[in-house]
C-alpha cells in the first residue's frame, strides 16, 4: 500500500484519489516524509538537555 496516499498542496489533506483532492480541488502530490521526524529532533534535545542538567546542576 506503499506510495498511494497523495497530499493536497493547497488544504494539506491526504486523499487516496490521484488526480485531485476531493475536498478542494487542489492538485495532489506524494507526500515526501522527512528523513528525522520532529519527534526523534525532541528527543535528541531531550537528552542533551538531561546531559547538561547533570553537569550544571540548579
Ligand atoms: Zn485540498
Amino acid at each position: 500500500m506503499k506510495g498511494i496516499l497523495r497530499k493536497c498542496v493547497k488544504c494539506g489533506r491526504y486523499t487516496i484519489k490521484q488526480d485531485k483532492c476531493p475536498y478542494c480541488g487542489s492538485k495532489v502530490v506524494v507526500p515526501h516524509p522527512p528523513r528525522f521526524s520532529p519527534e526523534d529532533k525532541y528527543r535528541k534535545y531531550r537528552y542533551l538537555a538531561k546531559k547538561i542538567a547533570r553537569i550544571i546542576p540548579e
